[in-house]
């Protein structure tokens, strides 16, 4: 039997057990797989350097003896680093590793013996090393100069160069079998590469186009992320051609009855918020469920906007819930939507997972009945026993707080219900195409009048005095001030400063001060007593974690000051920050570092100091710790990408949203000849669901 792409590993001749075992571990299966595990960079022979002639951001391949291996354990953090000392006969170059590639990655390793590193020149401190490089043991290919190889993340026991053979053999049998997966009137087009020639040319790199492949924009790269992409959003198309197919509570106010609401509000809303209202009011319309993104900065005010949609939706005679992430913001959202609707007040109804029994039955019942309009709550609202009478629109407020089953749970409590998500965590443009990208977004780019910017200081831990002083001077002019730290209490593992121990610190620096302590591990009848304190003002000085990063809204308090902020991510940052510039106060936001700090760190840091723009503070995180720290673990679709990489690749999004959008918009059943690969591989990447919509 010849081989085939769907052949398991083992029938490829020179891979046994023991190899086809180490393989499945990396997930490969199949010889498909093994075409799909892409070289991690190239080595270009030609580049071969000695020492001596290294420069900065060069990427080079070098051959060298290993003169010996250190580990250096980083403080009580239990983290180690490594660095590997080479030599040559024209001198001598370290390598630096924050962490092993892999268990025995070093271990393998001999002293004496020769190695070859593939990898960038960086500069540190007057020096030349290379970080995470390619360490190749043995150079079992000295015959072979002047060509540009393949370089694949090594796997235990299994040298890059193996790879590069088995992948070779694997080709040579199976090329003629690859076929495409695009329509072919795409693939030309857009001028892509057949999916056979980029398979083969990924691994079999052409070395008139090394620069292309080194910066993984080589026209095999270019095809195979455009496709990588294209399923992406071809999935997410036939999602929202799906939704805009359902039809769901037509809602149409009268001009009338929205002019009664934008009176109503204490303030006048601001251009964005306006036609932020004018977008929903058009989905209301349509007479198809709305599916819409709300995204604005910390403060640009969502909270009314959703309470105005409610509003017209339950003038029209159905119900509206908001989720909110936490106890403390869906309860300040009840006291909100009360001060709005003060007529309607018995009509409106907070559950959380701390509402009675008694409370919760009288409750049910209310609901089912059509006597509560609207209700807000935290995760207790997608209970089973939640059952609304009318559902006619689904709010999630930081939604990004929610995974995407908690959604869908609590939309299925009404039939095609509107569903309105807000998120206060700007998300980079390029990955709003990707996980928001089946729903409408509008964008509340404008602050409410009035704002003052907030001034933002990095400092160290050595200014703390002056950190205090600032602390005194502002609170004996009537402010109030946070304190956060990324701890709750001492920990074995992190040496970091702490919530509970620093408040007590913090007592006896302020002994007239008036302090409390917030953190989630407490109950939330204690998380909410303190909150009010604070709100009320009796509280000056509010020391706490991350739990008020969310929506928490004290007008008062005008300065925070963040211990340890090289922990947290920027988004977080500027929504941790985003608690003080809400009152007419100048407000203050001071940043301390830790004790050795390193330089990247402080530069990411500092970035805050220099805008107050969150979707800028997006861009500038998501370059330096990718998507990650936007989208939870949850939020799939993101994680399956081999090749693609969203900041450098955005223009092949792009033209792949276009073009997955402009297909199911001509032929939305997909059921035209030509898209029947495309139907099949959605299929097999997204299961039935994913055809559900396009059915
Ligand atoms: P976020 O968008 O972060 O959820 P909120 O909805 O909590 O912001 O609004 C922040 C503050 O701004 C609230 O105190 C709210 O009452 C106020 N606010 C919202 N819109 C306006 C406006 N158009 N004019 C003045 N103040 C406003
Ligand atoms: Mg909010």
């Amino acid at each position: 039997m010849g081989l085939s792409l769907d052949s398991s590993i083992q029938f490829l001749k020179g891979v046994g057990p023991h190899l086809a075992d180490l393989f499945e571990r990396h997930g490969v299966y199949t010889i498909q797989d093994l075409l799909e595990f892409y070289p991690r960079t190239y080595e270009d022979r030609r580049a071969a350097r000695n020492i001596a002639s290294l420069k900065a951001d060069e990427l080079v391949s070098l051959k060298a003896r290993l003169v010996k291996i250190q580990t250096i354990n980083l403080g009580r953090t239990g983290r180690k680093m490594y660095d590997v000392t080479l030599s040559d006969s024209s001198g001598q170059v370290h390598c630096r590793y924050f962490r092993s590639p892999y268990r025995g990655y070093f271990e393998r390793l001999k002293a004496g013996q020769e190695v070859r590193v593939v990898g960038k020149v960086s500069q540190s401190r007057g020096n030349l090393e290379f970080h995470h490089p390619d360490l190749k043991d043995g150079v079992p290919d000295e015959a072979v100069e002047d060509v540009l190889l393949p370089v694949y993340v090594e796997i235990e026991g299994l040298s890059s160069y193996k790879i590069q053979k088995l992948i070779h053999l694997a080709l040579s049998q199976v090329q003629n079998q690859i076929s495409e997966t695009l329509p072919l009137s795409l693939v030309e087009s857009l001028g892509l590469l057949p999916r056979n020639l980029a398979l083969t040319q990924i691994h079999e790199p052409l070395i008139d186009q090394a620069q292309a492949f080194f910066s993984q924009r080589s026209p095999a790269h270019q095809r195979l992320i455009f496709e990588e992409f294209f399923w992406l959003e071809v999935f997410l198309a036939a999602r929202q051609s799906g939704f805009k197919k359902e039809l769901g509570p037509k809602i149409i106010p009268t001009p009338q009855q929205l002019q009664e609401a934008l009176e109503k509000l204490p303030f006048r809303l601001t251009s964005a918020q306006l036609r932020t209202v004018n977008e929903i009011r058009q989905d209301f319309a349509s007479g198809h469920p709305m599916n819409r993104l709300v995204q604005g900065d910390v403060g640009s005010g969502k909270t009314i906007v959703a309470f105005l949609a409610a509003e017209l939706v339950i003038k029209a005679g159905f119900q509206a819930c908001l989720m909110a992430p936490t106890e403390i913001l869906a309860e300040q959202h009840l006291r909100n939507a009360q001060k709005v609707y003060s007529q309607s007040k018995d009509k409106i109804a907070l559950l959380t997972g701390r509402t009675k029994i008694s409370e919760r039955k009288v409750l049910m019942e209310k609901l089912k009945s059509g006597q509560i309009e609207f209700l807000i709550g935290t995760h207790a609202l997608i209970e089973d026993p939640v059952v609304f009478n009318k559902l006619g629109l689904v709010i999630v407020d930081e939604q990004h707080r929610f995974g995407v089953e908690q959604r869908a749970r609590l939309k299925s409590k009404g039939s095609s219900p509107h569903f309105l998500v807000m998120t206060a965590t700007p998300i980079p443009r390029t990955l709003a195409m990707t996980v928001y990208g089946d729903l409408d977004v509008s964008v509340i780019d404008e602050l409410p009048p009035g704002r003052t910017v907030i001034e933002t200081r990095v400092t160290g831990a050595r200014q703390k005095l002056q950190v205090l002083d600032f602390l005194r001077e502002q609170i004996s002019k009537g402010r109030q001030a946070y304190v956060i730290y990324p701890l709750v209490e001492a920990s074995e593992k992190l040496d970091l400063k702490n919530a509970t121990d620093e408040f007590e610190q913090l007592k006896t620096a302020f002994p007239d001060l008036s302090l409390d302590l917030l953190h989630g591990r407490m109950s939330s009848e204690a998380k909410e007593e303190v909150m009010e304190r604070f709100r009320k003002g009796e509280t000056q000085i509010l020391v706490s974690t991350t739990v008020v990063e969310v929506g928490v809204d004290v007008a008062n308090a005008n300065i925070i000051v963040i211990e340890h902020a090289e922990r947290f991510g920027l988004s977080q940052l500027h929504q941790l920050r985003g608690r003080v510039g809400r009152g007419s106060h100048k407000s203050f936001c001071i940043l301390v570092l830790g004790v050795a700090v390193s330089h990247e760190a402080r530069e990411r840091t500092e970035f805050m100091e220099k805008t107050t723009d969150g979707f800028k503070i997006a861009e500038f995180d998501l370059q330096m710790r990718g998507p990650g720290e936007f989208l939870g673990t949850r939020q799939s679709g993101l994680d399956g990408f081999k090749l693609a990489n969203l900041i450098r690749d955005v223009d092949l999004l792009q033209k792949s949203r276009a073009a997955a959008f402009k297909i199911l918009e001509t032929d939305p059943k997909l059921t035209h000849p030509e898209n029947q690969g495309l139907r099949a591989a959605l299929l097999k990447t997204h299961g039935p669901l994913a055809l559900a919509g396009i059915g």
